[in-house]
Order: structure tokens, then sequence, then C-alpha cells
């Protein structure tokens, strides 16, 4: 097993700007808000902070603005062991979500990609940073030319690729063809494949990819590939008070767990217990787990069985 397994993380950095109200605002209307909060984000580095966090040697490719959201951003993520030198500092501003949570919950995003919509192409040090990892890890929020890139540059050298396809949108052949492992939520399933219930949507999948994850909640995940039954990898059983980022800790803790050379089955049995971890703890990065928390409650899981 190596020590320090590469993982290359092709991705966005957002700062979230969360203003809690009784209810949100209409349009030409001021209320009086109860709560803000600037949390750090974006999936890209949710899922390098969750990597480097249960053990993995991450190197993230991306950019934010030379601005304090930018500095801010890259604070946290070299606090969690995140190698953020690829991480590019552009004219334009950090991208930002901005965030209004209502009394129930519910909430209404704006998301401005700033920054992160420079990120057209990798540059020849990208690449060599790309192939010289065992895993990269890409998601939907940057231009579709840098994972398509991306994708590209990590298969002809034999990287695997896994794709968490979020937020929703058309996926080309040419993103599919490279890809390793696609990694949805269930919500994310049913717009890529228009199937409703899992299993089956689970199995039309495999037209376009080799293998499929696809995270269901609570009920832990499904996992697929060709020439194979598909079979449910079921979650610990938890109080869950915050699911914000639950999918990027199971992604960024499946990926080191493959990179360390697991088999698929503890891999997946890694990940669903980080993310359960990640989901008694309120909030998004600070949420994630060290790799020692993850190994001690494997073993209470295990004593339990
Ligand atoms: P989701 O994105 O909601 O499908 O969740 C991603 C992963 O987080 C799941 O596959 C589970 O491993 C874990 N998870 C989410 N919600 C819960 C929960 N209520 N209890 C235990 N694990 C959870």
């Amino acid at each position: 097993m190596i020590a320090t397994p590469g993982i290359c993380v092709l991705g966005s950095s957002n700062m979230d700007l969360v203003a809690f109200a009784e209810r949100a605002p209409s349009l030409g209307e001021t209320v009086m808000g109860t709560r803000f909060l600037t949390v750090p984000g974006g999936k890209g580095a949710n899922q390098a902070i969750a990597a480097a966090r249960a053990g993995g040697a991450v190197r993230m490719i991306g950019a934010v603005g030379g601005d304090n959201f930018g500095r801010a951003l890259r604070g946290v993520l070299r606090a969690s062991g995140v190698d953020d030198t690829a991480l590019r500092e552009t004219t334009e501003p950090t991208g930002i979500a901005h965030i209004v949570v209502d009394g129930g919950g519910s909430n209404a995003i704006i998301v401005i990609a700033g920054a992160n919509g420079t990120v057209t192409s990798l540059s020849v040090h990208d690449e060599g940073i790309v192939t010289s990892s065992s895993v990269l890890l890409l998601q939907l929020e940057l231009p579709i030319e840098a994972a398509i890139a991306g994708a590209a540059a990590a298969h002809r050298a034999g990287v695997r690729v896994i794709l968490t396809p979020a937020p929703s949108r058309p996926i080309p052949d040419a993103l599919f063809a490279n890809v390793d492992l696609l990694a949805p939520n269930q919500h994310e399933l049913a717009d890529i494949t228009g199937i409703r219930d899992p299993k089956t949507a689970l199995v039309s999948l495999l037209e376009k990819v080799p293998a499929a994850v696809v995270t269901l909640g609570s009920e832990g995940c499904l996992y697929g590939a060709r020439g194979l039954p598909p079979f449910h990898v079921p979650a610990p059983k938890v109080d869950a008070v915050d699911t914000t980022a639950a999918g990027d800790t199971f992604v960024g803790v499946l990926a080191v767990a493959l990179a360390e050379g697991r088999d698929i089955v503890e891999a997946l049995h890694r990940a669903n217990a980080a993310a359960a971890l990640s989901v008694q703890r309120a909030g998004a990065s600070s949420s994630m787990p060290a790799r020692d928390e993850i190994d001690a409650f494997l073993l209470r899981l295990a004593g339990r069985a």
C-alpha cells in the first residue's frame, strides 16, 4: 500500500456567503436576517480537503482571485494539507455562492463563477500534475473544456478518473469517454439517465462509463461495473444533523482508498463511514473527518457487527 497516494483535484473554489432569515425576500423587498456566515466551499475545494484529511497527498488545480476570499480559501486548503501551488491567482474575483436560507431550511442560491470561469485549459505544468497522480477528481463547476482536457490527459497516462456530475448539466461524450468511475447522487443520476429507479438507472449508465457509484443518503450507496451485478453498501446508522458536503466527503475518501490500492468494496465502506461521520456535524469542510477518526469509527463498526 502506498503511504501517500497522489490525488489531483481539478475543480472549483468558492466562498459561500450564507444569510439566514425567517423568510427569503421577494424582488424589490428587504427583510431583516438572523445570521450570516462565510464558509469555504466549491465542490473542488471540498473534495480536495476531504481527501487530504483522509490521508491523501492532494494537489489542487483551479483558480481564485487576488482578494480576501481567495486568500482565505488558500488558507483553509493549506491548513488541511492540500498543495495549492497549481491554484492560480487571476484578475477575476474569487467565485462565490450567494445563499439565502429561510426559517424552514429551504434555500435560494446564486453562484458567480468568477475566477473558476477562467480555467478553460490545462498548462503543461497542470498536465504534469494530472499525469503523475494516481486518481483525478473532477466535478462540473469549472468550464467543461477543463474537465474534458483533464480527463483526456489522465486517461492517456492511465490515471483513474472519477467524475462527480454536479451541478447537473449535459455531459459531452468527449468527457464520458475518459471517465473510469461516475459518482452521481440520486438526483444527478435521474437527470443524466431520465430514469427514477436507481438500480435501473445505474445499469443504463454503464453504457456510457465502465463503473458508477450512486450515493443514496442514509441508505449508503449502490455500485455497478460492466459485467458485474450492482451491489448495495449500506451506510452506518447515525443521527444526521447536516448533510452539506456529505457527497464530497464520500468521493474524497473513496479516491484515497482506491489510490492506496484497497479493493472497491473496502473503499466504499470507508467512504460511507467518513460521510456518516461528516453528517453528524454542521458545516462543509469543517465537518470532514481525519484519517484517524475514520479508522477508529470503522473499528467501532466492526466491533458492533
Ligand atoms: P448523498 O449525497 O446525500 O447521497 O450522501 C452521500 C453519502 O453520505 C452517502 O452515500 C452516505 O455515505 C452518507 N450519508 C448521507 N446522509 C447520511 C445519513 N443520514 N446517515 C448516514 N450516512 C449518510
